[in-house]
């Protein structure tokens, strides 16, 4: 009997997890990932401020790959004439596993573009990031109910900035009730640019400035570029440029959200064709795909947008590609259907757009369509349900019961 088709997909975030799952039957399939389990970025945010617990962003690969092969270490190289992929194994010193395949999927998603500064970055790619993150924020609560004021910096304006900015700033504003501190704290957006939300529709960028101004402790300075991050004590020193001129502000934590960069293994570029086919220097590799924030894919002379919704429509489609072509049929075009894009300024204040630029939403209707959207994205009934649960819940008082403090 001949034998399934190997399939090895490198990465395990929503992009190869979803390929690994639509072709486990009829495929002999391996995931390559250095982690033990499956992280939700997008709600890393909520996670680190303490309002969704663990068990709703992280979730180990033995259930979310029941029947599918992982291999837990990083893939070091891939020789594409040989079909194989070299993988350092994780906790196993210099082992390393050759794998080989006859369809490869990369998927390595992407990592902050810290634009050279190299310390102090607090970034939100990794889970370890956002528990270093909820440290802080136990660090902050600790200081508010202590009476002192508190100061954060968030490095970038975009969607991502601005729903970490909103977080940050309602958990400040939370503690500063309960513990009747009324000190003038601040949460700062630095924009190295004029306008926040670069590429969203003027009116998009109007309502979230009216947003950000009825924020009691929140703030945007545009014109900024953030050069250096020191730590003095308990805190961080930033150094920025504003009208040429340098500053230096105090703070108790500096969130880095000022961009991404694409993974890459060796300094390979992964460019697809309309199939999602690596393309070559020549002509693209016939068993190689590509999908989500590490791949570039472009759509009628468009870069198609490295988020969640656009990884898993790639993965759908790179997946039944793979599925035609082990039939020898004819595989088809990708196209993108942009569902649209809601930015979250805080709890129950999403702001967005549906399709491309298109109808504007606004309040709970867009809360509740966001909600949907990740709904969409979840793996299986149980987690919907948990999800469904948490966010009604948090319909009638948000709670910050998940913060966990590690004594110091
Ligand atoms: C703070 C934040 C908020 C966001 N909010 C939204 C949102 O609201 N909506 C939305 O649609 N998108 C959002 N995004 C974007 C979204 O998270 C990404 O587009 C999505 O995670 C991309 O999926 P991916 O599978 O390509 O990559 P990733 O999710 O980054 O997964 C890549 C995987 O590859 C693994 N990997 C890396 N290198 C190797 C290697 N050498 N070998 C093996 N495995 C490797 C990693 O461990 C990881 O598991 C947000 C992103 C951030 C940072």
């Amino acid at each position: 009997m001949k034998s399934a088709p190997k399939v090895v997909i490198v990465g395990g975030g929503p992009a190869g997890v979803r390929v690994a799952r639509k072709l486990r039957f009829g495929f002999d399939v391996t995931l390559v990932d250095p982690k033990d389990f499956f992280v939700f970025i997008p709600l890393f945010d909520e996670y680190s401020v303490g309002t969704l617990p663990p068990s709703l962003v992280k979730f180990n690969y033995s259930k979310v790959l029941r029947g599918i092969r992982h291999v837990k270490g990083s893939a070091s190289s891939f020789d594409y004439d040989h079909r194989t992929v070299t993988v350092q194994l994780s906790g196993k010193g210099k082992q390393q596993s050759v794998l080989h395949y006859d369809y490869l999927v990369i998927a390595i998603g992407a990592g902050p573009n810290s634009f050279g500064i190299k310390d102090n970055i607090f970034h939100i790619y990794d889970i370890e990031h956002a528990d270093i993150v909820m440290q802080h924020m136990c660090t902050i609560r600790e200081r508010i109910k202590k009476g002192q004021t508190v100061r954060v910096a968030v490095a970038g304006a975009g969607p991502v900035g601005m729903e970490s900015a909103g977080v940050v700033e309602e958990f400040i504003r939370h503690y500063s009730v309960k513990y009747k501190n009324n000190s003038k704290h601040e949460v700062i957006m630095f924009n190295a640019g004029e306008e926040i939300l670069a590429g969203f529709s003027n009116k998009i960028r109007e309502m979230a400035s009216r947003a950000i101004e009825a924020r009691k402790y929140m703030s945007i300075d545009n014109f900024c570029f953030c050069q250096n991050i020191t730590k003095k004590g308990d805190y961080y020193i930033l150094d920025y440029e504003k009208d040429k001129k340098k500053y230096t502000g105090i703070f108790d934590l500096v969130l880095w959200r000022a961009g991404m960069k694409k993974k890459s293994i060796n300094g390979e570029k992964y460019v697809a064709d309309e199939y999602l086919r690596l393309k070559g220097s020549t002509m693209p590799y016939e068993n190689v795909f590509v999908a989500g924030d590490s791949a570039v894919i472009s759509y009628k002379g468009m870069h198609v947008p490295e988020l969640a919704q656009t990884a898993v429509q790639e993965a759908n489609q790179l997946a039944r590609n793979i599925r035609l072509k082990a039939k020898g049929l004819q595989m088809k075009k990708f196209e993108p259907h942009f569902h649209g894009t809601i930015i979250t300024i805080g709890h129950m204040n999403e702001i967005g757009h549906i399709g491309n630029n298109g109808f504007v939403i606004y309040g709970f209707p867009a809360w509740v369509l966001h909600r949907l959207v990740y709904l969409d994205q979840m793996y299986d009934l149980e987690h919907k349900f948990r999800y469904l649960f948490k966010w009604s819940q948090a319909l009638f008082r948000q709670r910050y019961a998940y913060l966990k403090c590690s004594r110091k």
